[in-house]
């Protein structure tokens, strides 16, 4: 039987709301990168990555191009899912640390991978309008999981976390301001439980190459996490 996470990652797949970007997705798959011209791009939606039970729950922002929209599978096959991996894998929260196709063995241990925007964008960026036609996706990833630690990779992620956690009464007072390393505590009313929010900079190449994120840095981010895991 389908379950409701399955159900929930085959609606993502399907989607095709955003004209823009369903088609640049396939475009990008006809086209492909020369290094890539004998693979069959994914060039759809990509679906979230990881079992239907987990406490840490990351946010990234859209799938790459080349990574994502090649192979079907959220941060791999490109330089920053290189990082994010490795990092997990570090941490306990992969089996592995090398992430290149959907049968490469990698399986994700009490984490799940999502994005603000599931369809590869132009530029990276997607409009605010396809983001918002895309945030049903992760409040329903919110409401499947119900994960302790929400890991926001990068600010447009924190953002897009804040706005859930706003609507469903899990956060009062000022807006928390994002930075690498910046952390909020969400209170779920009903269930009386917490929860985290953490921020961190994105593993994006316009950071590891500049050295504004390193690895140091990331696995911080992860022992952290870690941390909030085992106090809530
Ligand atoms: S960005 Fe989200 S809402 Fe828009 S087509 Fe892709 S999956 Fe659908």
């Amino acid at each position: 039987m389908t379950s409701d996470w399955q159900k929930l990652n085959e609606r993502i797949a399907d989607c095709q709301a955003c004209d823009r970007l369903v088609k640049h997705c396939h475009l990008v798959a006809k086209n492909k990168r020369r290094a890539y011209a004998d693979q069959d791009y994914w060039g759809r939606p990509v679906p979230n990555m990881g079992p239907s039970r987990a406490s840490l729950l990351i946010v990234g922002l859209a799938p790459g191009a080349h990574g994502a929209n090649r192979t079907g599978r959220m941060f791999t096959g490109d330089r920053s899912g290189d990082w994010l991996f490795k990092a997990l894998h570090r941490a306990g929260f992969a089996n592995q640390a090398e992430s290149s196709s959907q049968s490469d063995g990698l399986r994700l241990k009490s984490c799940v991978i999502t994005a603000v925007c599931h369809c590869a964008p132009p530029d990276n960026k997607p409009t605010t309008e396809e983001t918002l036609r895309c945030a049903p996706f992760l409040d329903q990833t919110i409401q499947e999981l119900r994960p302790r630690v929400f890991l926001a990779l990068g600010g447009l992620a924190w953002k897009a976390v804040v706005k859930y956690a706003r609507q469903h009464d899990w956060l009062s007072g000022p807006q928390p301001k994002f930075s690498h390393g910046s952390f909020a505590q969400l209170v779920i009313p009903r269930r009386r439980k917490r929860c985290w929010l953490l921020g961190s900079y994105h593993p994006s190449q316009q950071n590891t190459f500049t050295g504004r994120l390193t690895e140091p840095m990331l696995n911080e981010i992860f022992q952290q996490a870690n941390q909030f895991i085992s106090d809530t």
